[in-house]
């Protein structure tokens, strides 16, 4: 199952909020999946459609339990999709003019007439409790994220333009920045940064799912952290054998030229382990020495070698120096 399908299973189940967060859910889920039906007559109809079955029941339990209305439920086979099924809600009469006012798409004349005023729900986003019903709303109707492990990101598409507005203004509320572009006569709202990501779970009430992503972040930068030290050690050993190369060649130049023999004790054991061991670090040439020795002394040997073999180069350039006969 995908990571979008978990956040949906742990969102659906989720128990009714207040009324007012009941009308939020229930307007970002009739702009991301419901249509307005003139019956003639002026009688007015919604219908929702989506192929989730378990979104199917929460709509049909927000508009019974949480509004009160009686909508029908049914679903169309589609053959030749393979046998998928859509879920069809539907609400008309006078549940659907009770519904439209309340979702604030109509007003309810002194006449007792319902006057329709937008073909959208004009959702009530000022209360803290109502931007997180409606983010969850819009993300359950239509909504998908990502797999985390490939990219941090989460989208909302909807033809109504309002859907992917309101989305983008609930979640400046909570501090994430959402962008909305156009596609294919879709309107998009997403945001594509990890922690705004969380963020967005979070207030959508998907704990378990942030608490995967958080998992799966820190998962993540250990193993970053692990490449970068790799490749800190990669650095070093480059170094290393760089520094080996030189001390060896310097070496070879003092044996070829004055005989390691010309050293002192210390300096001929240091270059004969050297040219023996040219792989191996400054530590472990110094614990091959008897007695064993540290680091900085194996360090400050070879660069007595290096010296000399400075000093040997210089002398040659002096004796080869033009003028010098
Ligand atoms: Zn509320």
């Amino acid at each position: 199952m995908s990571f979008s399908s978990r956040v949906k299973e742990e969102l659906i189940p989720r128990p009714l909020d207040r009324r007012c967060c009941v009308l939020a859910e229930t307007a970002a889920l009739t702009q991301a999946t419901g249509t307005l039906g003139f019956l003639g007559a002026g009688r007015l109809s919604v219908t929702w459609r989506m192929e989730n079955a378990a979104l199917a029941r929460r709509v049909f339990r927000l508009l019974k339990e949480g509004i009160g209305l009686r909508p029908q439920l049914h679903f169309v086979e589609h053959a030749r999709l393979g046998g998928r099924r859509t879920c069809v809600l539907t609400v008309d009469g006078e549940d659907a003019e009770t519904l439209l006012v309340a979702l604030r798409m109509a007003e309810r004349e002194p006449d007792g007439q319902v006057r329709l005023k937008h073909t959208s729900p004009r959702p009530a986003l000022n209360k803290d409790c109502c931007r997180r019903a409606y983010l969850r709303g819009a993300f359950l109707g239509c909504g998908s994220i990502n797999e985390p492990e490939k990219s941090y990101r989460l989208e909302c598409a909807a033809t109504d333009a309002g859907l992917a507005q309101s989305v983008q203004r609930v979640l400046a509320h909570g501090g994430i920045e959402g962008k909305v572009f156009e596609r294919r006569g879709h309107w998009v709202a997403y945001i594509h940064r990890a922690q705004d990501l969380a963020d967005a779970l979070a207030m959508m009430g998907a704990s378990r799912a942030v608490m995967e992503l958080e998992n799966l972040r820190i998962t993540k930068q250990m193993r970053g952290d692990a490449n970068r030290a790799s490749n800190c050690d990669e650095g070093n050993s480059e170094k290393q054998i760089t520094s080996a190369h030189r001390q060896i060649d310097a070496i070879k130049l003092v044996s070829i030229h004055r005989g390691l023999f010309t050293l002192s004790p210390v300096l001929q054991e240091t270059a004969r382990l050297r040219l023996e061991h040219p792989e191996v670090t400054l530590e472990e040439l110094g614990q091959l020495m008897e007695p064993p020795v540290g680091r900085s002394a194996v360090h400050h040997r070879l660069k007595r070698l290096e010296q000399i073999a400075g000093e040997i180069e210089a002398s040659w350039e002096k004796e080869n120096a033009p003028g010098s006969e």
